[in-house]
């Protein structure tokens, strides 16, 4: 392979594109990248299965001489001196950084609407949201402008992209993958993970970029990180249970991909049960309890000082504070501080966010109870068809409420593997997701990669 052609190709691929996808491209840094790639390959420097792969990064991850946004005002001009140690590690692997993509401010949305940059379309149908918040990571995979993506998961945000945009994405068990340089939005449910078109790129990215790193206290030094190995070892006799929660309120359309998908997992040889998860009931209000309390406080630093945007006029320095934040992020944002700041204040600490942190902890005892069931869960990645672009945007709490899919994993730290499994009525892709236990990924991506070899079959 020509790997000087290969990038060209996508660089033009980019420009020629038209659904919103990147938020920058600097072909010089990406030619100097291919020019290191080569130099690396004469001296037979790399052994990752990645070499010469353009990988697209989300904007909340740290790039080294690279503008990294969040897709917000605050952060428009922000070139880190930086590199997050993923981008260190698909670097040293041999993979090429062809750009960064859209995302909904700080990682906070569910349709990439949220965004300074504006919505990135679905590149199945330009009328419809690609998902969030890592929508332009999962779109421009989609849309054939990189082989894969990283994007960040803190309550979906790589999977229910992936389902809309019909391609593959991981969010790793908490602790697998640096945060190192990941731009914070809520550090105790976030992990950073790769997308692609297939389950095997998908690995083979996220096999370079897992791993214990000592400039993040919380990875974790796992043995079994050859997840690669586990993609052919088949789903034999593994037991799948699908939550009934997850699927009674969901779309007619997502309910019945979801049910068929069941069908074609037990024709594959797998036992598949419905069973209850209660847990459900409360995830999504204990998510984003927690979630906005951690983003008050991670945000803060955005105060016009220490990074980014300040204001022109002001008379003090307390005005200085105020206009800054106030013109430097977008409604959603703000209205996540406020919720954040509000739920650990005092007299309101115990009756919001203590209360979400133990139903956090049940949620986590109850999946401990489910695996001891049951191999892995199936779940739709959304309860709703991809939204056309300017709807959901206008109702946050009717967006809150579509994360219901997703969330709980993130509270309890779940891994899990999303991939489309059919297309609804607008020709945009219907996504599912396999969730495992802590440590399980080789379970998920097994079966997985089964699913996705016999797909072809049943379509
Ligand atoms: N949609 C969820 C939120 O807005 C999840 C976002 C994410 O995973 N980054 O918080």
């Amino acid at each position: 392979m020509d790997i000087e052609k290969n990038i060209l190709a996508y660089l033009e691929n980019i420009k020629k594109s038209n659904i919103n996808a990147f938020i920058s491209c600097d072909e010089d840094y990406v030619m100097a990248q291919v020019s290191a790639v080569k130099k690396g390959i004469e001296e037979k420097r790399f052994t990752s299965k990645i070499v010469g792969m353009p990988i697209a990064i989300k904007d909340n991850i740290c790039t080294k001489g690279l503008k990294t946004t969040c897709a917000s005002k605050m952060l428009k001009d922000y070139v880190p001196s930086y590199s997050a140690t993923v981008i260190e590690r698909l670097i040293k692997a041999g993979a090429i950084i062809i750009g960064k993509t859209n995302m909904d401010e700080f990682a906070m949305g569910s349709t990439t609407e949220n965004s300074i940059f504006g919505a990135t379309k679905n590149p199945h149908n330009n009328e419809y949201v690609s998902g969030g918040s890592s929508g332009g990571s999962c779109a421009a995979v989609a849309a054939n402008l990189a082989v894969a993506a990283l994007g960040s998961d803190t309550g979906g945000s790589i999977r229910q992209p992936a389902g809309y945009c019909g391609v593959v994405g991981i969010k790793p068990t908490y602790g697998t993958v640096s945060r190192y340089g990941l731009i914070a939005y809520a550090s105790s449910l976030e992990q950073v993970g790769p997308i692609a078109t297939n389950v095997t790129d998908c690995v083979n990215v996220l096999e370079v970029i897992s791993g214990r790193d000592k400039k993040d206290s919380t990875t974790v030094n796992r043995s079994n990180l050859a997840f690669s190995k586990a993609l052919t070892l088949g789903i034999k006799g593994f037991k799948i249970g699908v939550p009934r929660q997850y699927i009674e309120d969901a779309d007619e359309e997502v309910k019945n991909a979801i049910l068929e998908t069941a069908k074609n997992f037990e024709k594959l040889g797998a036992v598949v049960e419905y069973f209850d998860l209660h847990a459900t009931d409360y995830a999504v209000a204990a998510y984003y309890i927690i979630a906005c309390a951690e983003a008050s406080s991670n945000l803060s630093r955005f105060d016009g000082v220490r990074y980014g945007y300040r204001t022109d006029k002001y008379d003090s320095l307390d005005e200085m504070y105020k206009k800054t934040r106030s013109e430097g992020f977008l409604d959603e944002t703000k209205r996540r501080i406020l919720l954040g700041t509000f739920v650990l204040s005092e007299g309101y600490y115990d009756a919001y966010y203590m209360k979400a942190m133990k139903a956090k902890a049940v949620i986590k005892e109850e999946f401990d109870r489910v695996f001891k069931q049951y191999d892995l869960i199936l779940a739709p990645t959304s309860p709703i068809k991809a939204s056309k672009i300017g709807e959901l945007i206008k109702d946050s709490v009717k967006m809150y409420l579509s994360d219901v899919c997703t969330v709980a994993t993130n509270l309890a730290g779940l891994p899990a593997i999303a991939m489309p499994c059919a297309k609804d009525s607008n020709n945009v892709p219907i996504g599912m997701q396999l969730i495992a236990d802590r440590f399980n990924e080789h379970k998920m991506i097994q079966a997985a990669y089964t699913f996705e070899k016999e797909r072809a079959i049943y379509e």
